[in-house]
This record gives structure tokens, C-alpha cells and sequence, in this order.
């Protein structure tokens, strides 16, 4: 079937972190736009001859009853095609085409496992749509862990939400990697100095058949957990979810 290509208004940009910017779109054509939390859109940016070189991919970071809105939050790669295109010349009323939603990285229907998510940067727009999807939906689930990766606290997404969630959210916990800044006091007790990989290596340690782990993210991290939890914990690869970004 050929896709159906959508035309997206777009309505909000904000700065969250330096580099990273989320981009509210409105579809006019649709009262609802139909997708799960977890599924990205991909858009045709004119930004190439060659269709091959015009589309990216960005994961959908707003819960699905948005109505006909979505957010995305894209991080800003220094002569990154793509991301210098929405940096340098979106803006407000502009118009993008895309196609979507796509992608099997989904929560299942039944959360009757823990569930772990790891990533960094940007690769927290799945998990910030399917959390505050179980939130909003109220989808009965066992525990939900949030591991964050980041360099510094100015580079914290979504940072207050977190906080929020912890306290609306029964079972939800998260903890923050700061790979190059020393945690600050008022964080003290998610804060963590260094990479994400030490933070769930010691809290799933030994192994729990109970426990499925969602990464989302670039390569280096993904392939570097994928090894730990698979080769290093002994989790089988039915309890290992991933998302690629590139
Ligand atoms: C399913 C899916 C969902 C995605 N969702 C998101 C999302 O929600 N938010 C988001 O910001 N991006 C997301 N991406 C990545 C996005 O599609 C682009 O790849 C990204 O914006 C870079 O594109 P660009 O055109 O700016 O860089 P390009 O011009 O395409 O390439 C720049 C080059 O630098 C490399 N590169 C750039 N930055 C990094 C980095 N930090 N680490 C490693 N290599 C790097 C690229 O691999 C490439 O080789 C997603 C990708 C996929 C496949």
C-alpha cells in the first residue's frame, strides 16, 4: 500500500536543552491523528534532489490523544542535514510533509512486567509518550523505570515532568547519567555521574525474569547495552526492545 503523505502545521517550538528543541505539528486533514505511543512519522525535507536523502525519521514524543497535534523533540547535530533544516528554517506556520506513523517499538497490551527504559539525548520521545500515555489512559502495569542519559543538567529533558510523574505515577522511578557534570545536591537521589550502563547493571543484577528493558538511542549506546544486558546479565533477547536512531 502506498503511504499517505500528511502536511503538518507547525504550531510550537521550544527550546527544551541547548541543541534540542521540541516542534509541535497540527494536521489540519485529521480531527485525530491515530498512532501508538512509541511510533515515529517520517518527513520529506526539502533538502536534496534525491528523495533517499530528503527523509528522516523522529519519534513521536507526545501521547496519542493529542487530538490532531504531535510534538517531537530533535536535537540539533552540528552540519546534520536534516536537524539544521528544522533549526535554521522552521518556523511557526511552516509546513511539512511526512508520513506515519510506523515502527514496532510499542508497549505491549498487557504491562504485566517491569518495565526498564533506558536512552540518551533525544531517544526519551518514545518513552515520554508511552508514560504519559499509561498516565492518561490509567493502563494497569508494574513497575516503570526511567534510566536518562545526558551530559549535563542543563541538558535534563523534560526534567520537571519526571518529578511530576513520580509523584502522579504509582511504580514510576527514574534515574539521571550525567556523563560530564557532577550531580548537583538538589537531585542527589537520581542523580548519577557517568553513563547510564552502571545504573540498571546494578539494579537488575542478578537476573529477573520479571524485568523487560526498552533502549532507545544511537548506536553506541544501544550496542554497548544490548552487550551488557545480553552477553554480561544473561538476559535473553525476548527481554531486550530497541529503537535505533542512527
Ligand atoms: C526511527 C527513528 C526515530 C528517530 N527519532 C528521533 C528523535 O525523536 N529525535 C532526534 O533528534 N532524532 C531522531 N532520529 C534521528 C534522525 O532521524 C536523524 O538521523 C538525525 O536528526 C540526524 O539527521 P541529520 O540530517 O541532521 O544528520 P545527517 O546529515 O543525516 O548525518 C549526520 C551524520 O552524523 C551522524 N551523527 C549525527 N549526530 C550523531 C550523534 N549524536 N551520534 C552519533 N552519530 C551522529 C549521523 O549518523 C550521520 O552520519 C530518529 C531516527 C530513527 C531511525
Amino acid at each position: 500500500m502506498r503511504a499517505h503523505w500528511y502536511t503538518g502545521i507547525v504550531t510550537g517550538i521550544h527550546e527544551l536543552a541547548p541543541q534540542v528543541r521540541s516542534f509541535t505539528l497540527e494536521i489540519p486533514e485529521v480531527d485525530r491523528f491515530e498512532f501508538k505511543a512509541g511510533q515515529f512519522v517520517t518527513f520529506d525535507l526539502p533538502v536534496s534532489e534525491k528523495r533517499i536523502n530528503r527523509w528522516r525519521s523522529y519519534s513521536i514524543a507526545s501521547p496519542p490523544d493529542q487530538g490532531n497535534k504531535i510534538e517531537l523533540c530533535i536535537v540539533h547535530f552540528e552540519g546534520g542535514i536534516g536537524s539544521s533544516y528544522f533549526f535554521n528554517e522552521i518556523n511557526l506556520g511552516s509546513e511539512l510533509k511526512f508520513k506515519g506513523p510506523e515502527g514496532g517499538f510499542i508497549l505491549p497490551e498487557v504491562l504485566d512486567h517491569d518495565l526498564v527504559m533506558i536512552c540518551t539525548g533525544t531517544g526519551i520521545a518514545p518513552f515520554r509518550s508511552m508514560l504519559l500515555d499509561i498516565k492518561q489512559r490509567g493502563v494497569g502495569h508494574q513497575g516503570l523505570h526511567l534510566i536518562f542519559g545526558t551530559r549535563k543538567q542543563e541538558d535534563i529533558l523534560y526534567r520537571e515532568e519526571w518529578s511530576s510523574l513520580e509523584r502522579e505515577l504509582p511504580g514510576f522511578r527514574f534515574d539521571i547519567a550525567l556523563s560530564r557534570e557532577f550531580p548537583g545536591p538538589d537531585w542527589a537521589s537520581h542523580m548519577h555521574q557517568g553513563y547510564v550502563h552502571p545504573v540498571y547493571q546494578k539494579a537488575y543484577t542478578p537476573y529477573r525474569p520479571d524485568v523487560h528493558f526498552y533502549l532507545c538511542g544511537w548506536t553506541k549506546m544501544i550496542d554497548e547495552a544490548i552487550a551488557n544486558l545480553f552477553a554480561g546479565m544473561r538476559y535473553p533477547r525476548e527481554q531486550i526492545h530497541y529503537e535505533l536512531y542512527g
